[in-house]
């Protein structure tokens, strides 16, 4: 008990967690182990999983074969740089993105973090249209209640108030916004839920470079879905106003809304695209950016010839092992069925939170499942009563919501649903 004290107490005096305070009173959980869909206490408490550590363990904790595909690269290299060398794993990885993403899109630009793969995103636009003698298209379009990531350029595309841009004001590119569609995923889309994105367009296509939006579901923005019919109308507007489409999938990627990918459910193919979070299903940070042979031609053709950007730890052997062994896993399993199975447990259980008066709503897509509430959780009350039922939950705000790993079985998602009905019954 002395050590884990001890660990506490360092972590509470030096280090700085996801938008948190140092010295902060909010209780934090030491972690021994994981395994399948269960995270091991140091105090040998176990909590079954409901957050895939934020969309990323889609196969569950140490995984037999993902443990030897890392032991077996970490044999031959653990890293080299990519400037000038290339190898394997680097290689066979693009080889598979490239096979199972839209077709339109040929290229890979390999990153360390989804919020990375964002600004390499967003370069790509500005310097394609500068490749093309308009050199004024430097602006980004997106859509309010978004979440694009931290860095500065990935926050200055994600919603204002969410992200404090007013903190942040004179440091901050000043991009436009749309105002969120309010069709929900099942219902189509109309003139209204496209008045703003269209008037955007209309007043500022010239100076825009590209849309940016997450598309289907807006994750840490609001866990927000709407409708395919949007996205569709979104991109003929793209098409029509000359202004690139950047779709960041970083969450939505590799199964989690029921397609593979969920510009899938639009049946529509972006300019660019960017992956993360699930690409190496939690094992190594590792992001990509992919575009258009178009696009990359235009680049890599005009002035200055290269694309501007090239992170030391580019295209790091060890992640595309593991994003490579992650496909496999998840392309030879029965993916669809298994999302399918999580959605409508969720559908048919989670629904009993919407008895409750403190609960706003109830929606799910895929393997995601979201109980908004009327009003924000306190973080430090709730979070030791899911640890005390025995589950890892994480709310945000007004949002209680469950993303599981894929191999959860019927009794473990029914125990996680149970745990938030029985918390929400609580609430005053
Ligand atoms: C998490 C997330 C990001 C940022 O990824 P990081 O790896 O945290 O930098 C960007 N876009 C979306 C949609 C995300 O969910």
């Amino acid at each position: 008990m002395d050590s884990i004290n001890k660990l506490l107490d360092q972590d509470r005096q030096i280090i700085w967690h996801p938008y948190s305070a140092v010295n902060s009173d909010l209780p934090i959980f030491p972690v021994k182990s994981a395994q399948g869909v269960r995270i091991k206490l140091m105090d040998d408490r176990e909590l079954i999983d409901g957050m895939s550590s934020w969309w990323s363990a889609i196969h569950g904790y140490n995984h037999p074969v993902m443990n030897r595909a890392l032991n077996y690269q970490l044999e031959s290299m653990a890293h080299v740089m990519f400037g000038g060398l290339t190898h394997q794993p680097a290689v066979d990885l693009a080889c598979k993105l490239v096979e199972i993403t839209p077709k339109s899109l040929q290229t890979v630009f390999f990153s360390d973090s989804g919020s990375v793969a964002v600004e390499v995103a967003m370069k790509m636009a500005i310097q394609y249209w500068y490749s093309r003698n308009k050199p004024n298209k430097q602006k980004m379009l997106s859509i309010r209640h978004g979440y694009h990531g931290d860095t500065f350029a990935a926050m200055s595309v994600s919603d204002p108030v969410n992200g404090m841009h007013s903190l942040f004001a004179s440091s901050l590119a000043q991009q436009f916004f749309a105002d969120a569609p309010d069709c929900k995923f099942h219902q189509d889309c109309t003139d209204h839920d496209l008045r703003s994105f269209l008037e955007q367009l209309e007043k500022y296509h010239h100076q825009i470079a590209a849309v940016i939006l997450e598309p289907i579901v807006q994750g840490a923005g609001g866990m927000r879905f709407y409708s395919p019919t949007f996205l569709k109308r979104v991109r003929e507007l793209c098409n029509q106003f000359n202004v690139l489409l950047i779709l960041d999938e970083i969450a939505t990627g590799f199964g989690r809304t029921g397609k593979l990918f969920a510009c899938e459910h639009a049946k529509i193919e972006p300019d660019i695209m960017c992956l993360g979070k699930a690409l190496t299903a939690g094992y190594m940070t590792l992001a990509a950016t992919m575009t258009t042979t178009e696009i990359a031609s235009s680049i890599s053709n005009h002035e200055p010839g290269i694309f501007m950007h090239g992170p030391t730890f580019m295209a790091n052997p060890l992640a595309c092992t593991m994003g490579l062994a992650s496909i496999d896993i998840l392309l030879n399993s029965s993916w669809q069925n298994k999302i399918q199975q999580i959605e409508n447990i969720l559908k048919i259980r989670l629904k009993a939170c919407l008895d409750f008066p403190q609960v706003k709503d109830v929606r799910v897509i895929g393997a995601i499942g979201v109980v908004e509430l009327h009003h924000p959780v306190n973080l430090k009350t709730i979070q030791p009563q899911f640890v005390k039922e025995g589950v890892w939950l994480r709310p945000f705000n007004k949002l209680i919501y469950i993303m599981p790993p894929y191999i959860i079985n019927k009794d473990e998602l029914c125990y996680l649903i149970n745990a938030i009905i029985k918390i929400i019954s609580r609430m005053k």
